[in-house]
């Protein structure tokens, strides 16, 4: 791809999953191909830049840990992006809701799935914003070592928290960056 339409690119601390508390780059892509009814994403915004602008922007940062999210980043994630990632010692985190499969390169990819079909049965985390729906079968469907449950508002942290405790092969996943006021 000649260049991208990138929502936005920030430093911070990565607020969910397995990584939780790690300092980050985050660089966020425009444009999903779901329409999921709690996503607080802006879709329509971005900026479009070249690889070489996006290099730039993201090594502005003294951490080598990059967060590719969206939107849905694989719509636009690709090799030659990665590749020039990897050149400059980053290693790279993908999140995606799993629709489509995933570039080369990518070190760690967490998959949380929204409902749609499907296309990759394997990654590094499994996600889920847990509503009390069937989250066994979507395990099933996606061979991870780590399994997080996240509770999806305030009124079901109790639910999640007995879920996981019966089902312990699940950890939790809290938004931290929301709890301490953080991007
Ligand atoms: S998959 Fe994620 S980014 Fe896309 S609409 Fe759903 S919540 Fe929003």
């Amino acid at each position: 791809m000649d260049s991208y339409r990138i929502n936005e690119i920030f430093y911070s601390l990565q607020g969910e999953g397995y990584y939780t508390g790690t300092p980050a780059v985050f660089l966020r892509m425009s444009g999903c191909n779901l329409k999921c009814g709690f996503c607080d994403t802006s879709h329509e915004s971005h900026t479009v830049m070249t690889i070489d602008e996006i290099i730039d922007a993201v090594t502005d940062f003294p951490a080598r840990h990059i967060v590719i999210t969206g939107g849905e980043p694989t719509l636009q994630l690709d090799a030659a992006l990665t590749t020039r990632l990897k050149e400059e010692g980053f290693y790279i985190q993908i999140e995606t809701n799993g629709t489509h499969p995933v570039a080369p390169a990518v070190d760690w990819v967490t998959v949380s799935p929204k409902g749609a079909p499907l296309a990759i049965n394997k990654a590094d985390e499994l996600k889920i914003v847990f509503t009390g729906h069937d989250v066994e079968t979507i395990a099933e469907t996606v061979e991870a070592c780590h399994l997080f449950l996240q509770p999806c508002s305030e009124q079901n942290i109790q639910e999640t928290v007995r879920y996981i405790k019966e089902h312990p092969w699940w950890r939790l996943s809290l938004q931290t960056h929301k709890l301490i006021d953080i991007p």
